[in-house]
């Protein structure tokens, strides 16, 4: 086994502290990666503090997770000692089922390994993330990351980033399209980049006032402050799509009222709780409501080739590993612009 350490949440009541626990060893098939950076999700709160459910504890959070690889398996044929990696949301899953094999191993049928809160394929091995100075993965969930972007800014592509570029593609969005940003976050921000840069006409729907310089300078023409009863009626049926990031119990009526004719809200963000809506919201306009989730590995690739293309990185907020529970606090106030990201060489 190999040493590594961490940082880590035992309980869903307790702040996060130091950890120290194992990796395995280097498998055949395995790569060991030094961990760089790592962005700060928020799903990692949601799942610190149990808010989806029960969760496994001791956790070591973080999926948005870039560095160098250390070491490889004799199998290994995609890298080499000294190449720049990634690893998202997914470590492991089944390799054989029809959804695995399409490329959502995300759907896999037998239960993908998560980065984190979950377990490897013996479905008795505790998984754990990337709040930590290094990590063990099978090379197929491994990305290759391009040299040519700042690195802490990559590391919310491999979730935030891949969360909002995948609904956008699947839906075809882009030139001709009245688009809203529901939430400007971590997710939020990367869903304005990708939506702009695919030719949409971007609006921000935000409960943030003081987020309207941002949105514009992100590439948004219009900005909605949520809370002004005016500036969300005249918004009444105008959007073809609203990607919904938005972390807490809010208001689904209001915002299907917003779309126009067959319009369709993805919702990404996950709330705690059960989503709730008036049934005349979706009937009148055909409108329709709709999920997705992270990204396969393949469609990750594209992404982040995308983004080295396209000079797209995510906005980010480099912490102290030690600051990581203040920037729970800050997120849970809207107050990150847009992605805290930790850099583990101050671990
Ligand atoms: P985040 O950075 O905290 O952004 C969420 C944004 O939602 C906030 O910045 C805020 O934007 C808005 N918001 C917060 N509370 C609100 C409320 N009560 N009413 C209306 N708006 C509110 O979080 P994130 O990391 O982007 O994650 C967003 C959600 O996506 C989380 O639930 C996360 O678990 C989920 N997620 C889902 C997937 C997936 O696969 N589907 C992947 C990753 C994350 P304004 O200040 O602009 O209002
Ligand atoms: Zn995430």
């Amino acid at each position: 086994m190999i040493g590594a350490k961490a940082y880590a949440v035992h309980s869903k009541e307790e702040k996060l502290g130091p950890w120290s626990f194992e990796r395995r060893e280097v498998g055949p098939k395995d790569v060991q990666i030094e961990i760089l950076y790592c962005g700060v999700c928020h799903s990692d709160i949601h799942q610190a503090r149990s808010e989806w459910g029960p969760a496994r504890y001791p956790m070591v959070p973080g999926h948005e997770i870039v560095g160098r690889v250390t070491k490889v398996g004799a199998d290994v044929t995609k890298f080499k000692e000294g190449d720049l990696a990634g690893i998202g949301c997914l470590v492991d899953s089944c390799h054989e089922c029809e959804n695995c094999k399409n490329g959502q191993e995300q759907f896999c049928k037998k239960g993908a390994s998560a980065t984190y809160n979950s377990v490897e394929q013996d479905k008795v091995t505790p998984t754990y993330g990337g709040y930590s100075d290094k990590i063990v993965t099978t090379e197929s969930f491994v990305v290759k990351v391009s040299d040519k972007l700042p690195l802490s800014g990559v590391a919310p592509l491999l979730c935030a980033g891949i969360t909002t570029y995948s609904p956008l593609r699947k839906w075809k969005i882009g030139k001709g399209h009245k688009v809203a940003v529901l939430g400007l976050g971590g997710l939020g921000h990367m869903a304005v980049k990708f939506a702009v840069s695919f030719g949409a006409e971007v609006t921000v729907l935000s409960t943030s006032a003081n987020k309207e310089e941002d949105a514009k300078r992100l590439g948004a023409q219009k900005f909605v402050n949520t809370k002004n009863t005016d500036e969300v009626k005249a918004c009444t049926s105008y959007f073809d799509f609203i990607v919904d990031t938005v972390s807490a119990p809010h208001d689904y009526t209001m915002y299907l009222r917003m779309l126009a004719v067959n319009g369709v809200q993805i919702c990404v963000g996950i709330p705690p709780t059960p989503i709730e809506f008036m049934g005349f919201a979706l009937i009148g306009g055909n409108r329709a409501i709709t999920g997705s989730s992270i990204g396969g590995l393949p469609e990750t690739q594209e992404m982040l080739d995308y983004c080295a293309e396209h000079n797209i990185v995510s906005d980010v907020e480099v912490i102290n590993i030690a600051a990581i529970n203040e920037a729970y606090d800050r997120i849970l106030k809207s107050e990150v612009k847009y992605r805290f990201v930790i850099d583990l060489a101050t671990l």
